[in-house]
């Protein structure tokens, strides 16, 4: 892969141990995979953003199904989820 034979490979690694010192390999690898999840998880948030177009349909948008519905909706009139905690003590 990318051209490099094992050998190479084994010389990346031990110049590798001889720069860090074998006991912090664990630590930067450790380190490495939280940059990835982290990254990963940057990338998540960045493609959960667009979903909920800014409310040119005039209404907020169901949890459940994403679509649009009307503002004083309890329950969404494309999948019938609740769209609404039910109201504690404002009436009946
Ligand atoms: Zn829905």
């Amino acid at each position: 892969m990318f051209g490099l034979g094992m050998p190479e490979l084994l010389v990346i690694l031990v110049i590798g141990l001889l720069v860090f010192g074998a006991s912090k390999l664990p630590e930067i690898g450790s380190s490495l995979g939280k940059a990835i999840r982290g990254f990963k998880g940057a990338m998540e948030t960045k493609e959960e953003l667009p979903r909920g177009e800014p409310s040119k349909a005039g209404g907020p948008f169901c949890p459940a199904c994403g679509k649009s519905h009307a503002a004083d909706a309890a329950f969404c009139p494309h999948c019938g989820k609740a769209v609404r905690p039910p109201e504690k003590g404002a009436g009946a």
